[in-house]
């Protein structure tokens, strides 16, 4: 099966190619189509989501795969949550996001710095899709105080996964990717892709 991908984001589309290996789908990014981000203006992951997937299918003539996720940090009331990739006010702009990141949480003790990944994945059959499949993942972690590893993207070099005693960032992509919020997401996915294709 060929699906696009809207995102145009590198390490999403990284560690969903390697997830998919061996499937049988072949992800096709957005952009090798010329096919840009839509505007974002949902409420939740979900949302956004949906209108992600909806516009490539849309552009595309073909069915699409969408990856919403972000950061989610309890002391901050769940910031930076949806505007995660642009939290420093540039889109992508990892360094900067990160520094955000650890400004707001100055003072804030170890015990207190707790967080999570969160991603939902939304697939659609085309544009019109009314039964999208939809599977949502979680990493729970804390945030660290200074970055460790050079490994991965976006705020993994602060997000530490006390089950492995390792930071995102130190994790090589064998180690993240099943633990990951993305890697469990899809795993929701899958387990549910046959029967959603049967009905399609
Ligand atoms: P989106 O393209 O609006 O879904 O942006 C998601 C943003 O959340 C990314 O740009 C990253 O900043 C952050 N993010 C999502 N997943 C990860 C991850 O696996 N590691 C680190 N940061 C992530």
């Amino acid at each position: 099966m060929k699906l696009v991908l809207a995102s145009g984001n590198r390490g999403k589309l990284a560690e969903l190619g390697e997830l998919l290996a061996g499937s049988g789908i072949e992800l096709v990014p957005q952009g090798a189509l010329g096919i840009a981000d839509p505007v974002e203006d949902g409420q939740t992951f979900v949302e956004n989501a949906l209108i992600k997937a909806r516009n490539a299918s849309r552009l595309s003539g073909l069915p699409a795969l969408a990856d919403d996720s972000g950061l989610i940090v309890d002391a901050l009331g769940g910031a930076p949550g949806l505007i995660s990739a642009h939290y420093a006010g540039v889109h992508g702009d990892a360094a900067g996001n990160i520094a955000r990141l650890l400004r707001e949480l100055e003072g804030v003790p170890a015990a207190r710095r707790t967080a999570r990944f969160y991603c939902c994945l939304v697939l659609l059959r085309h544009a019109g899709d009314p039964q999208p499949l939809i599977a949502e993942g979680e990493w729970p972690g804390l945030i660290l105080e200074a970055p460790r590893g050079t490994g991965g993207f976006g705020y993994d070099p602060v997000f530490f996964d006390p089950a492995t005693g390792l930071g995102a960032g130190e994790m090589p992509p064998e180690r993240k990717n099943p633990i990951s919020h993305r890697g469990r997401a899809l795993a929701a996915l899958k387990a549910r892709l046959g029967d959603w294709m049967a009905r399609g």
